[in-house]
């Protein structure tokens, strides 16, 4: 990446994509874990932050079962600043995983060897590809029986689209399982099982020709050797363009529970994925090493501090600096706001963090006022796009038990909505309040937080809504002339878009017939 400093040249911002169980979990404990940021996998430490001891904010975390600091993990590797971001596993939350996905610049495929490509695995990479964001591989699992890998690596290219480029190959599988063989350095690194909880040793045998590597695969020489000249006769060499433009993804084996395989792939990570990219926005593209501050809200989390009914938004920074009681524009509400007191996010006990920078996350405390999507700059009018809300496709209506807290009700479900766990609709016509959701699990949540953090009561009721779509119409006239024809089904989002809410399909077809000039979309951008 010429041209940008060096502090933001080596940054690494990306997201595991996988299918449930495939060891999405298991993989980032290792990552953190080869990056110093924990002493031994499995006990992730909070960091002190300015509001919070650090004992507070882990009771909390235990308590909600939600982990705050631990959606964005940032770690030093071998001269880079990496930020994992993470992924909500539940397809439910699949919206908020979209979105994380906008504010990464690169991402890991962790796919389970004996399984191969699954179906959630496949919706994350369409949604990569609307960016051609860059993906890395790694095939897990390897201590246990798995499928021919050739055959996986088939499955990748023909149902993910993306060519493979394998950089390691697994050296027999399960219990015999030996290692990975680095087609690239000719390098053997061999398998020690047992190791998951330390960095394991690294064990190298130079040269697959080497009396140590014959001594070392025994009998089943003679077929590896014959299986490495079939893989990299048939396979795709690693072309770091290709991989960049997320035309190809170099591929890694290994076991994340035996923390196997994963170093040899984060070393290679360091080294080809890309450092921040240049973003767009209404206006321009902002490039990274811009000298003034700028970036994105792609999530917000509830709870920081339920006294205080806090909520943090993670913002991408897209250029410059974030420096403590720096003043940065809300650009949606044109205000200047003074921010004191940024969370960052550096994994493990170290020092507070004052300064971040491009490809950093920080976490603004939002009392109400920050939606997602929301960009933020030192003065400059742009907004960045692509930070999509999907149309939801399932609806209910929400009914108070008791009328008395209505104020509550909305208020809650305003919040609730403005951090993506799901949407509301409020009808032109009536005085409903009207839930949209992906996921099914969605309203149980609502429900429950309502309860939880606003003390309201409700319960859902069916409602006759089958999908909704945003609408606009470039000529005022037009719109509004719709607007009064189609009042019974227009509603206006929690973000203040209207928005057409559809009792059928049909009803949707005809509608789109007969306004042909007001557009219908199924994803609201910001
Ligand atoms: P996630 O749902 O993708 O986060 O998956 P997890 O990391 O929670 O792993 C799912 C299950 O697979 C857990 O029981 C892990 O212990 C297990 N697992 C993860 N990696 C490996 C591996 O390399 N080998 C084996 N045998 N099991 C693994």
């Amino acid at each position: 990446m010429s041209g940008l400093s060096p502090e933001v040249a080596r940054r690494r911002t990306f997201a595991i994509i996988s299918h449930p169980d495939a060891g999405k979990t298991t993989i980032t404990e290792k990552l953190l874990l080869l990056g110093g940021a924990i002493q031994m996998a499995g006990t992730v430490k909070g960091r002190k932050t300015g509001r919070m001891a650090t004992s507070d904010w882990m009771k909390m975390e235990q308590e909600r079962g939600i982990s705050i600091t631990t959606s964005v993990m940032q770690f030093p590797y071998k001269g880079c600043t990496v930020n994992l971001l993470d992924t909500p596993g539940h397809e439910d939350f699949s919206e908020d995983t979209y979105r994380t996905l906008t504010a990464v610049d690169s991402c890991l495929m962790v796919i389970d060897g004996a399984k191969g490509v699954e179906d959630r695995t496949i919706k994350l990479m369409e949604v990569c590809r609307l960016r051609d964001t860059p993906i890395f591989t790694f095939v897990n699992k390897m201590d246990r029986e798995v499928r021919d890998q050739i055959e996986v690596l088939d499955e990748v290219e023909s149902i993910l689209k993306i060519q493979c480029a394998p950089i390691t190959w697994p050296i027999s599988m399960g219990k015999n399982f030996k290692g990975v063989y680095n087609l690239y350095t000719d390098t053997i690194h061999v398998f020690t099982p047992g190791q998951g909880h330390i960095i394991p040793d690294d064990i190298r045998i130079n040269g697959i020709d080497s009396d140590e590597a014959k001594e070392l695969l025994g009998d089943i020489y003679d077929d590896f050797f014959d299986e490495v000249e079939l893989v990299r006769g048939g396979s795709h060499e690693f072309d770091l363009e290709a991989y960049r433009a997320g035309k190809m993804t170099p591929v890694f084996f290994g076991t994340a529970l035996a923390n196997f395989g994963v170093r040899e792939m984060l070393d290679d990570f360091a080294e080809w994925a890309p450092a921040p990219l240049a973003r767009e926005t209404d206006q321009r593209a902002v490039e990274p090493d811009e000298a003034k501050f700028s970036g994105f809200v792609f999530k917000i989390q509830a709870n920081m501090d339920p006294k205080h009914r806090d909520r943090i938004a993670f913002l991408r920074i897209c250029s410059g600096k974030y420096t403590r009681n720096m003043k940065m524009k809300h650009v949606r509400t044109g205000k200047d706001v003074k921010i004191a007191d940024a969370v960052t996010f550096l994994a493990g006990d170290r020092s507070h963090v004052e300064e971040a920078t491009s490809g950093d996350i920080i976490g603004l405390h939002n009392h109400g006022t920050i939606q997602i999507g929301d960009t933020f700059s030192q003065g400059e009018e742009i907004r960045f796009s692509g930070i999509p809300h999907f149309a939801p496709e399932l609806f209910k209506r929400v009914r108070l038990r008791d009328p008395l807290k209505l104020k509550q009700l909305q208020k809650g479900l305003q919040q609730l909505s403005e951090e993506g766990a799901t949407q509301l609709f409020m009808p032109l016509n009536n005085n409903d309040l009207i839930l949209g959701a992906v996921g099914v699990l969605q309203f149980d949540v609502v429900m429950r937080r309502l309860k939880d953090e606003y003390k309201v009561e409700a319960m859902y009721e069916p409602v006759n809504v089958n999908t909704a779509r945003w609408v606009n119409c470039a000529d005022e006239r037009k719109l509004e002339e719709f607007k009064r024809k189609c009042a019974d089904n227009l509603a206006i989002d929690g973000g203040g878009y209207l928005t057409y809410l559809a009792p059928t399909r049909v009803n949707l077809s005809l509608a789109e017939e007969r306004y042909p000039d007001i557009t219908f979309r199924t994803t609201r951008e910001h």
